[in-house]
Formats: C-alpha cells, sequence, structure tokens
C-alpha cells in the first residue's frame, strides 16, 4: 500500500492515527534539532517531523532530501505546537517512524509555488513541473468540473453526446484548414474539422433530435491574440427549435454553470442587437460591467467654425464621444496618452476633442469654435456632471465605433470601473448575414453559410444583402464572445440562394458541400445550435492570464509544443512514403 491517506485529509480529528502517505517533497526545513519536510500531492499538503532525540539516523536521511523527491513514510498523527491556519491540514504533523525514497530529483528548473520564478517559456517546456503548481492544478480541476456539470445538464434536457471524426473534408469555418496528408490516397488529404458545423447539422437530419459533444476544433490562423490552432468547443445541435429555444436552453445551462462553479446566480441575460452593439459599445462583444456608452453627437451639434467636425459631418461621418466620469482631472499628458491611443493605426482617429468640467467651469479643447452655452448642449447629451471628462471623435463611423469602444475599455482599464470578480453575461443578437472582406470586396458570410435569415429580411437577399440580419446570436461574457450559433437553413432552395450570393458556382458547392445538400434532399428538420468555447469560459471562471493557463498542454503563442518540439521535420523516409516533397 503506498499509502492510507492523500495529503490533504488528515486533522486534528485524527491524532494518534498511524498513517502511511506518498508524495513530493515541497521544502525540507533543517532546524538543528528538528527536520521538518512538506510533503505535497494533489489533494494537499502535510507537515512531517523529524527528530534528532528521537532518530537520529532517520532524521539524518531526511535532511538529504531534495525538493520534488517522490517519498513515502509512515508514522504516526499528532498535534502540531505551531500551527499553520492557512493549511487546511495545518493543526497536525506526522511522527515520521519510517522513510522510503520512491524516486529522487534533479532540481527543478523553476520553483513549484503559485508565485513561481519560472518564465513561461519553461514552464511549458516543463509542463508536468508546472502542473504541480497549486493554481494550474486547480485550474485544471475547475475545468473538469465544468465539463461534468455542462454533460449533466445537458443529459437531464435529453441531449446526446455523440463523436465525430477528426480526419474529414473542409469545413467552412472561414479560417484555413489543417490538413493531413493521406499514405493510401496519394496526393489526397484530410482536412481536421474547424468545427464539427456540418456533421451536427447531419445528426439532425438522423433525427438525433439533440446532440452536443465536448470537441476539438483546429483553425490554422495566423498568431494573432491568444488563441490556440487545437481549442475545445461544447458542440450543440438541436431539432424542431426557434432562436428562442436556443437561447433559453443555452442561457439556462450557463446559468447552471455559474451556480454550481462559482456560487453566483446570474440574471436573466441582456438581449442586444448587433447594430446596438456597435452603436452605444462599438463592438459586437461589449464589456457592460461598465457603462460608459457612446454618444453620437452630430444631430445636435451647435453650428460653429469649426472645420474639424463640419467636414466630417458633411462627409456622412459621425461625431461621437465617451463621458469619462469622474476624469476631469485629467492632466494634459494623460489625455494626450489616450489621444495617442486612437490615434494608433488600427484604429485611425485624428484625434480627441475634450471638454472637462471642473472647480473652476467649463474648459475645453475647442474653447475658440464654441460658446459656454453651445459646450452645455454637448455637455447634456452626456448627462455630464461637474467632475466629468468628455472625450470626442469625428470620423467615419466604422472608425469612431471602433476606437471609442477601445477607448471605453482603456478609460475602465485605467481608472478600476471594473470590479474584479463581477460578471456581464449578455446575448448579442440579430448579426447581419453578411459582410464585405476588406481585401476583396466580396460579400463573405459572418458565421457560417448555413445561417437562416430573419423572415422579414429574405426579400433583400437578393437586392441587398448587407442589409439581411441572420437569426445569429452570440453569448458574450465579460467582453468575450464566449458562444456563437445560429438558427441553420433547412430549406434547399433558399440555401442555394446563399450559395449564390456567396459567389459559388454549382461545382463548388457540389465539391465542397454535395454531400450535405444532397442529405437534404432527404427531409431536413428545422434546426439550430451553437457552440461554447470552453478554454476561454474556463479561463473566465479562474485566474488566468491566458487561455494556454487552463489547458495542460498548450501551444505556445507561436504555435509551437515547447514541450515536445513540435511542429518539426521528419524523416525523408515518411514523406517519400506520403508522396509529398518539401519545397525549398
Ligand atoms: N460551428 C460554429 C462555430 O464554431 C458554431 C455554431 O454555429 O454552432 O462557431
Amino acid at each position: 500500500m503506498y499509502r492510507s491517506n492523500h495529503c490533504g485529509a488528515l486533522r486534528i480529528e485524527d491524532l494518534g492515527k498511524q498513517v502511511t502517505l506518498s508524495g513530493w517533497v515541497q521544502t525540507n526545513r533543517d532546524l538543528g534539532a528538528m527536520t521538518f519536510v512538506d510533503l505535497r500531492d494533489r489533494y494537499g499538503i502535510t507537515q512531517l517531523a523529524f527528530s534528532t532525540e528521537k532518530n537520529a539516523e532517520l532524521t539524518e536521511k531526511a535532511r538529504k532530501l531534495g525538493r520534488e523527491f517522490v517519498i513515502q513514510v509512515t508514522g504516526t498523527v499528532i498535534e502540531r505546537s505551531s500551527k499553520n491556519k492557512n493549511n487546511p491540514t495545518g493543526d497536525i504533523e506526522i511522527e515520521v517512524a519510517e522513510l522510503k525514497v520512491i524516486s529522487i530529483s534533479e532540481t527543478p528548473p523553476f520553483t513549484i509555488i503559485d508565485d513561481t520564478d519560472g518564465s513561461e517559456e519553461i514552464r511549458l517546456r516543463h509542463r508536468y513541473l508546472d502542473i504541480r503548481r497549486p493554481i494550474m492544478r486547480d485550474r485544471l480541476i475547475t475545468r473538469a468540473k465544468m465539463v461534468k456539470v455542462i454533460r449533466e445538464y445537458l443529459d437531464n434536457q435529453d441531449f446526446i453526446e455523440i463523436e465525430t471524426p477528426n480526419f474529414i473534408k473542409s469545413t467552412p469555418e472561414g479560417a484555413r484548414d489543417f490538413l493531413v496528408p493521406s499514405r493510401l490516397h496519394p496526393g489526397n488529404f484530410y482536412a481536421l474539422p474547424q468545427s464539427p458545423q456540418i456533421l451536427k447539422q447531419l445528426l439532425m437530419v438522423s433525427g438525433m433530435d439533440r446532440y452536443y459533444q465536448v470537441v476539438k476544433c483546429y483553425r490554422d490562423e495566423d498568431f494573432r491574440g491568444d488563441r490556440q490552432p487545437e481549442f475545445t468547443q461544447v458542440d450543440c445541435e438541436m431539432s424542431f427549435v426557434h432562436q428562442e429555444d436556443v437561447l433559453n436552453m443555452f442561457e439556462g445551462m450557463t446559468k447552471t454553470v455559474f451556480q454550481k462553479i462559482k456560487g453566483i446566480e446570474l440574471p436573466d441575460f441582456q438581449r442586444i442587437t448587433f447594430h446596438d452593439a456597435m452603436k452605444y459599445y462599438g463592438s459586437d462583444k461589449p464589456d457592460l460591467r461598465f457603462d460608459c456608452k457612446i454618444v453620437e453627437i452630430q444631430d445636435i451639434l451647435p453650428k460653429s467654425e469649426f472645420v474639424v467636425f463640419n467636414q466630417v459631418i458633411e462627409n456622412n461621418g459621425i461625431v461621437a464621444g465617451v463621458n469619462a466620469k469622474g476624469c476631469a482631472g485629467y492632466t494634459r499628458k494623460q489625455i494626450d496618452a489616450l489621444t495617442d491611443f486612437v490615434k494608433e493605426p488600427h484604429r485611425g482617429l485624428n484625434g480627441l476633442v475634450w471638454i472637462r468640467w471642473n472647480e473652476e467651469g467649463i474648459k475645453s479643447s475647442v474653447d475658440k469654435f464654441y460658446t459656454p452655452e453651445q459646450l452645455e448642449i454637448i455637455l447634456k447629451a452626456f448627462d455630464a456632471e461637474k467632475g466629468d471628462l468628455i472625450l470626442l471623435g469625428a470620423e467615419r463611423a466604422s472608425k469612431v465605433r471602433k476606437s471609442l469602444g477601445d477607448l471605453r475599455l482603456e478609460l475602465a482599464k485605467n481608472n478600476g470601473w471594473i470590479k474584479e470578480g463581477d460578471y456581464s453575461v449578455l446575448w448579442v443578437v440579430d448579426f447581419p448575414l453578411f459582410e464585405l472582406d476588406e481585401e476583396t470586396g466580396e460579400t463573405i458570410f459572418m458565421h457560417h453559410p448555413f445561417c437562416m435569415p430573419h423572415e422579414t429580411d429574405i426579400q433583400y437577399l437578393e437586392s441587398e444583402p448587407l442589409k439581411v440580419r441572420g437569426q445569429l446570436y452570440d453569448m458574450v461574457i465579460n467582453g468575450n464572445e464566449i458562444v456563437s450559433g445560429s438558427i441553420r437553413i433547412h430549406d434547399k432552395q433558399l440555401q442555394d440562394k446563399i450559395f449564390n450570393i456567396l459567389g459559388m458556382t454549382e461545382e463548388e458547392i457540389e465539391n465542397k458541400f454535395g454531400f450535405m445538400v444532397n442529405a437534404f434532399r432527404y427531409g431536413a428538420p428545422p434546426h439550430g445550435g451553437c457552440a461554447f468555447g470552453l478554454d476561454r469560459w474556463v479561463l473566465l471562471m479562474t485566474s488566468g492570464d491566458t487561455i494556454r493557463d487552463v489547458i495542460a498542454f498548450p501551444k505556445s503563442s507561436n504555435g509551437k509544443d515547447m514541450m515536445m518540439d513540435a511542429p518539426t521535420y521528419v524523416d525523408p523516409k515518411q514523406l517519400d512514403e506520403l508522396g509529398i516533397a518539401i519545397k525549398k
């Protein structure tokens, strides 16, 4: 028997018991007459006591134990003289009678504590050691608990977990596929699924009615932001449902997870249209843990000689701003920093106009152009009070919205407007079905080509496709898109029309989605669903900084597995077998 108890189990009630524990040496403190060793396993830490007086030989052996040695001890549970209230086992220690070294360890390359000295790179290289840190262990445990709650919830709602293959044909999530060459069919490739989208829709055609899967998805995207080339979705699909049914089902699931994992009772989720999200928050994933709405003022702007605003309005742009509540005391330098922020090329404003209202009255960067009364009209549009600072930008609507959307987040960060532990969960609905590709100017789908348009908008499909709203929804948690989904098209003619608008030829349709189009010939039920991005959701429920923190063996930010050293060159023989040659 390696152990009678684990290292987090023993309490004051266990005094006098003979126990055997196994685990890793966390620390070893030699205090002369006594030596104390902290023994760690997944469940906790128990202190081991050795005394020279009682057993000199054993104590000598204990002194030689290095960090991360794996040992087994047998001894008696005794009361500790100096108790540690921060540790559940802190009232007791083990007076050790036997000690066995099971594995020795080299000195680990970083300290195995939450506040470690190891850089992320070195921790990724030695991930097995990193996961010994309680903080990492706890994130993985929370992840497992969340999945368990999700499975329970869906099971209670008659969902069936069905596995779908990893070697398939390309799926339409708009990213690049990872390809797997086929040895048996030289020159042919499988694609790894960007999501099981088509397969889950086919399961609806099969009559499975309610499907889910905790599933790996693969997208070969550039290393931007906090992404992983392989990531996990909780992928779901339901038959005979309207959008409302899907929203209610997964709002319920999300509430259950928050309740069971964090003890938080979430209120009913606010719903906001894509249009309003963009207009008022400059983002399709607004963070509503704080207010700071964008207000457009081009229609109420008093007449003046200020050419910057006048020109923008002439060119159908907008003038809009945010109220930085309580920021009237901002220094010149602080305002300059915010101006530089909105001028960064990906935001692209030319500057910020400011109006501050403090003890000395109202002052602005456009005092030359607006009378105090006119400035007051503007302040009123922002419900401004003494102490506030209004920041205004003028440009094309999309640029102003993006810039001010980012600015409100920046202000929230700088001013601590977001309370630790707060959650804002909402639905964004009515996304447009199509958007314009910025590079090519072509009409492309917003989500994937199987999304159902709003019935009332179908009339614009051919004439004004960009105006058509889809039955498309996202769930946003704290400014992160956690869920994305839609009601799907189950009518072949409508689907053909959409393919046409996307500029797909008959041949392309047949080649890419022939099997799906065929399946829909045999009676497709109305259906819809969504997918949760599990990694990011876990991150929001735990404490990490990046989604790498909630994945046992993640890729680094540039897509490498630092521990296994992948991707890597392969033996030319393997390439030969695949009929592949590498271009120089
Ligand atoms: N397949 C979609 C995605 O990965 C989710 C869905 O529409 O259900 O975003």
